[in-house]
């Protein structure tokens, strides 16, 4: 197992990051690409059933749906908006003048109707909406996105941009928890099969300010979050995995109704790619080769 203070530098010295100047920003080797995309496999095989859709987005997701799902409400300190120029001439030339001067040049610039995607779940509740009520049984979905949240970090299991698969489903109530109780028991499993000690935690969302402290508190009395604990990098183990419950939260939000009309209830179940391949490295070293034969088996077959 390798020593927690210096994941950060061995990760850097091994070349499986390469630091861009910027804190949570690095470009990934092809070994840490292995490990990452060898997750996704497992991830994705896991949940694999006949009626789950599959959908993978880009990055950025529709600015106005980001607004319509309260995530400002919560979270306006993780926000990223996408910003462009939208000058003459003119002001073109004041924005080289600007950048040649070391000024701000990106003070004129306006928001579009981007934001960067938070979490891969985001955008698909309004597209659901769209379809109209929701077949019988609700509806499976599979989702994949890079997201960013500005965390900046030391920590490699923090970064800015990092990749989400996320299993959403949308059905009553018991639909919704059932799929989520599944989850947290394959989520052990995984873990077991991957040889990571893992511990599962009822969990709270980094919720803004103070009215934030009390969505925490009721977010946590009522056990609507679950998350996978492994050791990355810190004294304390880091969420790899995430088990969440909305309620009705994301349904009324959006009018996302049941075949018989009643609100919906959602569910998401999040793996954390960057963080499970950190895990990994961190538990059995960054020799692959050199891995439990099960580990890889499980991995690479
Ligand atoms: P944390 O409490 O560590 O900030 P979170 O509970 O807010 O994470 P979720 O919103 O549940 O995270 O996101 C789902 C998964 O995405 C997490 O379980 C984790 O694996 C991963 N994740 C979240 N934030 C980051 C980050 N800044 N860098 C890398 N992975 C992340
Ligand atoms: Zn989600």
């Amino acid at each position: 197992m390798l020593e927690r203070p210096d994941l950060m530098s061995q990760l850097v010295d091994n070349k499986m990051l390469i630091p861009t100047g910027v804190k949570g920003i690095y470009g990934f080797s092809g070994e840490f690409e292995n490990v990452v995309a060898a997750v996704e496999r497992l991830a994705r095989a896991i949940g694999k059933q006949g009626t789950t859709e599959t959908i993978s987005f880009p990055p950025a997701m529709n600015r106005a749906q980001l607004e319509d799902s309260g995530y400002l409400h919560g979270f306006p300190h993780l926000v990223g908006t996408v910003h462009h120029f939208c000058g003459d001439d003119q002001d073109h030339l004041l924005l080289l003048d600007s950048v040649e001067e070391g000024a701000d040049w990106t003070k004129d610039l306006r928001a579009g109707d981007l934001a960067l995607t938070p979490a891969a779940c985001y955008p698909v509740y309004g597209i659901v909406a769209r379809r109209g009520r929701l077949p019988e049984g609700g509806v499976n979905i599979l989702l994949s996105s890079y997201c960013f949240r500005r965390e900046p970090s030391d920590d490699p299991g923090r970064l800015q941009m990092f990749r989400m698969l996320e299993y959403v489903r949308m059905g009553t109530p018991e639909e919704a928890l059932s799929f989520r109780s599944l989850w947290i028991d394959r989520a052990r499993e995984i873990a077991e099969m991957l040889l990571l000690p893992a511990t599962m935690e009822v969990a709270a969302d980094p919720f803004f300010g103070r009215p934030g402290k009390i969505m925490a508190s009721s977010q946590r009395e009522q056990a609507l979050k679950f998350e996978l604990l492994l050791r990355v990098s810190g004294e304390q183990p880091t969420a790899c995995m995430s088990f969440n419950y909305h309620q009705a939260h994301f349904a009324e939000r959006w009018g996302i109704a049941c075949s018989d009309g009643s609100p919906a209830h959602t569910a998401c179940v999040g793996f954390g790619l960057e963080r499970m391949a950190l895990a990994l490295l961190r538990e059995h070293g960054f020799d692959v080769a050199e891995w439990p034969g099960t580990v890889r088996a499980l991995l690479w077959s």
